[in-house]
């Protein structure tokens, strides 16, 4: 069988199918390509929003077990697992037949199957129900996505040894359980397990937590979320991984050790992820890949062979839903012929635990590594009112700003809701707002929002609630 189609999308992740429901608003004929039944990808099946839900109950124990400080006893939490998982699967379910719905609404032609490349345009699909169907098409935008990195030796086939999709499972809960990496991943996924009762221990390579985000964050995140691991090892190299038949036995390398030799009931390896690339023809094609193994692209989202875009996890920059969908809207605009570029001023960042850390635009690190000057205007949250009365002094607002401009170049945000006070902060960059713009916007009060605002009024040494005088 064979189909002509203006538009062929490959992945049916945020970033396919943002990119297939918006060319079909536009008016073009589209035909989306995935494996699963409904679009979703990584996100809605085995990333963000599985992850989400756990969160959200891992939120929950946290706050009822802090609730005895407030006069409050719930007793210890009766965990039911198997409707645990159930919540998460009728979220998923939930998400994905939402898709899709709006697949069919749109009048899309979604084909389940694999599909690659046999030349520049056209597609061979293997089909799930054991067909084989031809795709001929004017444009393709490929969005296959990425799959958890396997470092030879620590990714061992063991049920003992789990990656995200796994772990998202929640086969059981382990009672030592180990993480290897602490990065946004880890460190999620590590959280929910600690608050459904496991004792966790996180090893990471990197001398700090979430890599990439700025030490004095990380370091409000990292005090407050202590307490719940059993163990946080920086700076420290699992070197040997084994499973036992009964458990998993590991050794480490790195300075000051107490121990080197240490055993759990399970491991979860978070270190990273690699973009799917592998077996869709792109040697048919005239892609080109980076020396990462990324799809390389430009500023349209087109890859090197004119008629094939590409966006989401294979391309470079950060494995983010929100990066992937923004830029498949791109993709497809440029197909329609308007003049559009994907160059954000800001991608947020955000780690979901308990404290949330958010950053968006120039991070500290990043101006001090690209020598731009800056100043930095930081509110502790222990001076904000709404912070208090929640019982979560433990936050931190933060402000990089031009000073030559007051422009603010980036924000970084540790406490709960710091994923949803991170929107102010990435339009504040995308509206080039500077800091008298974020202090004269009347916030409501009491809201953590008023620490953005008085984050800005530090910079001019005139906040409120903090007593900073402006240096001479
Ligand atoms: C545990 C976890 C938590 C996460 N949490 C967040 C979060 O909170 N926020 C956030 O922004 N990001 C989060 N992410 C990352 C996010 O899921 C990804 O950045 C995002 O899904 C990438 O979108 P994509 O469209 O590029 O690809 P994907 O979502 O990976 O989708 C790619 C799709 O392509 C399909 N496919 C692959 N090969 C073929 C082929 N040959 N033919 C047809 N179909 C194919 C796959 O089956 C898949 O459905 C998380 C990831 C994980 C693992």
């Amino acid at each position: 069988m064979s189909t002509k189609t203006q538009l062929a999308i490959i992945g049916g992740g945020p970033g396919g199918y943002t990119a297939a429901f918006l060319a079909a608003d536009l008016g073009m004929e589209v035909t989306l390509i995935d494996l699963n039944k409904n679009p979703g990808g990584t996100c809605l099946y085995w990333g963000c929003i599985p992850s989400k839900a756990y969160l959200h109950v891992a939120k929950l124990l946290n706050e009822a077990k802090e609730a005895s400080n407030w006069g409050i006893n719930f007793g210890e939490p009766k965990i039911d697992i198997d409707k645990l998982r159930a919540f998460k699967e009728e979220v998923v379910n939930a998400n994905t037949s939402g898709t899709g719905q709006l697949v069919k609404q749109r009048k899309i032609n979604y084909i389940q199957g694999k599909a690659s490349f046999v030349n520049s345009t056209t597609l061979s699909v293997d089909k799930v129900d054991g067909g084989k169907e031809e795709v001929v098409f004017e444009n393709a935008i490929l969005a296959t996505g990425s799959i958890p990195a396997h470092i030879p030796g620590l990714t061992i086939d063991s049920p003992r040894v789990m990656d995200s999709t796994d772990a998202l499972e929640l086969e059981d809960i382990p009672n030592k359980l180990l993480v290897v990496g602490g990065g946004v991943i880890g460190m999620e996924l590590g959280s929910v397990y600690a608050s459904l009762g496991s004792k966790v221990t996180v090893v990471e390579l990197m001398p700090a937590l979430l890599p990439g985000a700025d030490k004095d964050i990380v370091k409000v995140f990292q005090k407050s979320i202590e307490p719940k691991f059993e163990k946080i090892l920086l700076k420290t190299k699992v070197a040997k991984l084994e499973d036992t038949g009964s458990s998993i036995k590991i050794e480490l390398e790195g300075e000051n050790l107490e121990e080197t030799k240490l055993e759990f009931d399970k491991a979860l390896i978070s270190i990273g992820r690699t973009p799917v690339t592998k077996g869709l023809g792109i040697e048919n094609t005239n892609i080109n890949l980076s020396d990462r193994g990324f799809v390389q692209t430009d500023d349209k989202c087109q890859t090197s062979d004119p008629k094939i875009f590409a966006i989401g996890d294979i391309c470079e920059g950060p494995m983010l839903a929100h990066k992937a969908s923004a830029e498949g809207k791109v993709a497809v605009e440029v197909i329609a012929g308007h003049k559009v570029a994907f160059e954000p001023a800001a991608i947020p960042g955000v780690v979901y635990t308990d404290p949330e850390v958010a950053w968006a635009g120039l991070t500290e690190i990043e101006a001090k590594e690209q020598g731009i000057k800056v100043k930095v205007s930081r509110f502790p949250w222990a001076a904000s009112g709404r912070a208090r009365t929640m019982d979560r002094s433990d936050g931190l607002t933060k402000l990089i700003i031009d000073p030559e401009t007051d422009r603010i170049l980036g924000v970084g945000i540790v406490g709960p809701g710091a994923g949803e006070l991170i929107a102010e902060g990435t339009l504040a960059i995308e509206m080039a707002a500077n800091a008298k713009d974020l202090s004269l916007t009347i916030h409501a009060h009491p809201t953590l929002s008023e620490t953005v605002m008085e984050a800005a009024e530090v910079y001019f040494g005139l906040a409120t609630h903090l007593y900073r005088p402006k240096r001479k």
